[in-house]
């Protein structure tokens, strides 16, 4: 039978993943068979085994079909050694199972519209997707440090590198997905300027190739920085390196205005995923019954669309949430003056009660 980690860690982590575990009892009664495991990361790890990514459950996640992350971090561990620090627990966990994948949807509600600071007309029915390299680039690239000059000054450096299967790899991931879509890939890169862009543009076209029923263009990504504020609808699913992806998707996701909405996927070669909303623990709202608990199931709806295939049951959540903000309901963070304001624990109620009715 395949397993679904669950990581709640720190912070609302475990108040979140509290909710998604219901919701996922909830669809194993109406007959989809998958176990159930519960593991510490981050900090709670750390508690537990003197490790922010315990061995048991390093284990358990080589197992697993798919695993969902709460968040991890909190102010009392900002004392510890680096290597002791929760979000290593994320970091390590990431380069064990090889997620290269990172895949952010910015998607907007009709009914939460006026929480972007963008004009409605410009963002209404917005739904982009970024697929982000997230193992090579900058962040990675060897030789970085610390150096003084001849002359007595301090310098640092990083080193932007792409080999030709990294690039392959995520291009394909970024054709996919926009088949499953509306069948269009903007590839952002500096072609004009960096080496590395070079290449990625040279292989993202070669690939392109291959799927002659997706249009692809290509932008730099300065362009694209000013295109997502002004017209982000042009976009489909945007594919792109790390660094430009950091920036970009973080961009993406506050034209959409509410990061308490926002889930993410990282995925590797053989479509084991990790899928963690894109908030931090929280720690001004944790264990008040305050955090809103959207974007961890809609990172579960996101794990049933691309780690089991289940389109139907990834739409149905995804509805009830629509339901359910349909009806009024909202956590403090998306609160407006006429809509009726309800904990974390009622609004994982609401989304069950909203799929019993589909
Ligand atoms: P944060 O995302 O935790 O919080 C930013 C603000 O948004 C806070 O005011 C918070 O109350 C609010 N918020 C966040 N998620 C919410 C939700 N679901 N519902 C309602 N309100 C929500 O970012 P931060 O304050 O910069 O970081 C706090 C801790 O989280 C730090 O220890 C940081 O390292 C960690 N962090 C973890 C992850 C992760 O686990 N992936 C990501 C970012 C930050």
């Amino acid at each position: 039978m395949e397993k679904i980690l669950l990581l709640p860690g720190d912070g609302i982590g475990p108040e979140i993943v509290d909710q998604v575990k219901l919701i996922l009892e909830k669809i194993q009664k109406l007959g989809l068979k998958f176990e159930i495991i519960t593991m510490p990361i981050g900090g709670a790890g750390y508690d537990e085994h003197r490790n922010p990514l315990p061995d048991v459950t390093l284990e358990e996640a080589k197992k697993a079909k798919a695993i969902i992350l709460g968040a991890v971090g909190s102010p009392q561990y900002d004392s510890l050694p680096k290597d002791m620090r929760p979000e290593q627990g994320l970091l390590q966990i990431r380069k064990h199972l090889e997620l290269f994948a990172n895949l952010r949807p910015a998607f907007v509600y009709d009914q939460l519209i006026n929480s972007s600071t963008i004009r409605p007309e410009v963002i209404g029915g917005l739904d982009i997707i970024i697929v982000r390299e997230l193992t090579g680039d900058i962040y990675f690239g060897k030789p970085r440090g610390r150096r003084v000059t001849k002359s007595g000054e301090a310098e640092a450096f990083d080193t932007m590198s792409y080999r030709e299967s990294e690039i392959r790899r995520i291009s394909k991931i970024a054709f996919e997905m926009a088949r499953k879509r509306s069948k269009r890939v903007c590839s952002v890169d500096k072609a004009n300027v960096l080496d590395t862009s070079m290449l990625w543009r040279e292989l993202v076209s070669e690939i392109g190739r291959s799927y002659p029923d997706v249009d692809l263009s290509h932008m730099y990504v300065d362009n694209a920085g000013m295109q997502l504020v002004k017209d982000p609808k042009q976009f489909d699913v945007i594919l792109t390196g790390n660094m430009f992806g950091d920036i970009l998707s973080d961009q993406a996701a506050m034209l959409t205005g509410s990061i308490g909405m926002l889930p993410s996927a990282s995925l590797n070669s053989s479509g084991i995923g990790l899928y963690e909303p894109v908030h931090g623990s929280a720690p001004d709202i944790a264990g008040k019954n305050k955090a809103n608990p959207l974007a961890a199931i809609l990172s579960m709806a996101m794990m049933f669309r691309y780690s089991f295939d289940r389109f139907d049951i990834a739409k149905a959540i995804e509805n009830a949430v629509t339901g359910v903000l349909i009806k009024g309901y909202r956590t403090i963070d998306i609160s407006e003056d006429d809509k009726k304001v309800i904990g974390t624990q009622e609004m994982g109620e609401r989304i069950i009660d909203e799929l019993s009715t589909v």
